[in-house]
């Protein structure tokens, strides 16, 4: 999520929802209404003045335990009372080193002046979130937050699991259909945390989409249609007619939103609509961030890291259905656009 894009993220909800739970909680922090831009100056975890900030300083040493003023906001915006800084151990940091080298080399540049930290955030909502931070001069930068299971869980096994969390009433039973992602056994689910929530931190950066949380928007800070959205999305959250399919605005992860709104029964149906969209996942048809972060990631883990990607119905050992949505005709139209972003790989 970049909240934000979260990878659970709205952006401008959760700082909605962070002024609507700082009103019920009587907290005299915040305003209980107001423009985006009152709502932040009110947060101290998104103003870059509340960090030690050194565009200098290696990405490695900006892997850090959250303040607490960050835990507090993450814990308003998601309504929750019980997320913990994760401290981790040098073999978790040589891992998140180690995927982070993975990223295109270009991101370092990026990284180093928007991002400020990447948070590891016990009991988090989802698998991970980025969210803007202002400058006194405007200029957007980012931290990331990540769900420490990220670190322990397998890659295939996060994104299946993510996946099912979309549908409703799933037989749990030994061999009962059941939806899959499969992305090999080489990483764990934290190289989709740090590929998705980085390249939001590229969105803010580069405008690949017009803005990437409709906060920015409200700031006066996005930009016009980009070559990215144009001809599939007509608003934020708002496909073209020809982009769009049947229960798309259903879609829901982690039991957020209200969800799971799609009965288990309605999968098949769910991925017909979407292979013909130009969409390379569920995620990606939520909005045109996430449109771009899963356009990016899925690109980049089969064009660049050769991983496989292949999404579909499994009963037992039985496959029902399959795709490889990296090739759907209308995805491979958009890899032009992707091509300057995934490039530069280091190894
Ligand atoms: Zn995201």
């Amino acid at each position: 999520m970049a909240t934000m894009k979260r990878s659970v993220v709205r952006p401008l909800a959760a700082l909605l929802l962070a002024a609507t739970l700082l009103a019920v909680a009587g907290c005299a922090s915040g305003p209980k209404t107001g423009s985006a831009r009152e709502r932040i100056a009110a947060t101290p975890a998104l103003n870059l003045k509340s960090y030690r900030f050194d565009p200098k300083q290696p990405i490695a040493e900006r892997i850090q335990k959250a303040p607490a003023f960050v835990l507090k906001f993450l814990q308003q915006t998601d309504g929750r009372d019980d997320y913990a800084a994760y401290e981790l151990t040098d073999a978790e940091i040589a891992l998140t080193i180690e995927y982070l080298d993975l990223l295109p080399a270009w991101f370092d540049a990026m990284l180093k002046e928007r991002l400020v930290a990447i948070y590891f955030i016990e009991n988090f909502t989802g698998a991970a979130m980025t969210h803007l931070v202002l400058d006194k001069a405007d200029k957007v930068h980012a931290f990331i937050a990540i769900n420490p299971a990220m670190l322990r869980t397998g890659l295939s096994e996060w994104m299946t699991s993510r996946e099912a969390s979309c549908f409703s009433g799933a037989s749990t039973a030994a061999g009962a259909p059941a939806v899959f992602v499969d992305c090999g056994t080489s990483y764990k689910a934290l190289l989709y945390a740090l590929a998705h929530e980085c390249s939001h931190v590229a969105d803010y950066m580069y405008h690949y989409t017009p803005y990437t949380e409709p906060a920015i928007k409200e700031l006066g800070l996005g930009v016009a249609e980009t070559p990215f959205v144009k001809n599939i999305w007509l608003d934020y959250a708002k496909p073209e007619e020809r982009a769009d399919f049947p229960r798309r605005a259903d879609i829901t992860f982690y039991g957020t939103g209200g969800g799971p709104k799609i009965p288990f029964g309605s999968a098949a149906d769910l991925y017909r609509g979407l292979s013909n969209s130009p969409f390379p996942s569920l995620y990606a048809a939520q909005n045109w961030a996430e449109d771009f972060a899963e356009c990016f990631t899925w690109y980049f883990f089969t064009d660049r890291l050769d991983l496989p990607y292949k999404v579909g119905i499994r009963s037992g050992g039985t496959v029902e259905v399959e795709y490889e949505p990296i090739y759907w005709s209308r995805v491979v139209h958009r890899f032009p656009q992707l091509d300057p972003v995934v490039q530069d790989k280091r190894k």
